[in-house]
């Protein structure tokens, strides 16, 4: 279960950002997971619950939004997505394809319980 390290990466730097901005009690996360990274969103919830406990975030709530796969031809520009996984162009040929979406774990928003003054 990868999800439980991706998990403790976020909630580590949750924590940290948590510290310095001196919130008192997240709320809510909203994740950006790429399908690349082939999370379980159940298994993502189970382990972010999980490895909440204690920290800052505990009892709060997690939000998965899931990103699909993209991948560009650099030659003519096309872009295609998981209904054809390879990294060769479909349409010219080309091998040199990139791929532009599907990777995210990125943290997309986080509620805070705060005084809600603080613009950041
Ligand atoms: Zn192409």
């Amino acid at each position: 279960m990868h999800e439980f390290s991706l998990v403790s990466a976020v909630i580590d730097s949750l924590e940290q950002y948590g510290a310095e901005q001196g919130w008192q009690q997240v709320k809510k996360v909203t994740l950006k997971i790429g399908a690349m990274r082939q999370v379980i969103p159940e298994t993502m919830r189970f382990a972010y619950k999980a490895a909440c406990e204690g920290t800052l975030l505990a009892g709060s709530e997690l939000e998965i939004v899931n990103v699909p796969i993209v991948v560009r031809c650099p030659k003519c520009g096309r872009e295609w997505g998981e209904e054809h996984m390879g990294m060769v162009c479909p349409y010219c040929g080309c091998d040199d394809a990139q791929m532009t979406q599907g990777m995210e774990l990125d943290i997309d928003s986080v509620e805070v319980e705060d005084d809600g003054e603080k613009e950041d």
